[in-house]
């Protein structure tokens, strides 16, 4: 089996909604992605899948989430924006995105800051 890690960032505002104590208030975070594939089959390039297909892809994904208010997106209209639930909705959109290729989505990881990170997989 092979794993791929493609990493990128993206801005963006939530809050969480009755959350008792500071981040019930809005505010921003510097989010960092980490996005892992994995498949056992290599094309005849020796590759699972072209790093600049997942990169595009993903960056389509952070596009909708980048400089917006996280809570206004519909996925989140009856989940929290919590970490964990950007990580799922981030999990979700690769895939929609990456169907048909050789590798599936294993993994996505949410970096809220430096310290704290949450990961969804399946
Ligand atoms: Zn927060």
């Amino acid at each position: 089996m092979f794993t791929l890690c493609v990493k990128d960032s993206f801005a963006a505002a939530h809050r969480l909604v009755g959350y008792k104590g500071k981040c019930e208030e809005l505010h921003g975070h510097n989010f960092a992605v980490e996005v892992y594939l994995t498949g056992d089959r290599l094309g005849d390039d020796g590759m699972l899948v072209d790093f600049k297909t997942i990169k595009t892809n993903l960056q389509k994904v952070l596009d909708v989430l980048d400089h917006k208010y996280i809570n206004d997106i519909p996925f989140f209209a009856e989940r929290a924006s919590s970490a964990e639930c950007v990580a799922m909705y981030i999990f979700t959109e690769m895939e929609k995105l990456m169907g048909g290729e050789r590798v599936s989505v294993s993994r996505v990881t949410v970096w809220e800051s430096e310290k704290a990170c949450a990961s969804y997989e399946r």
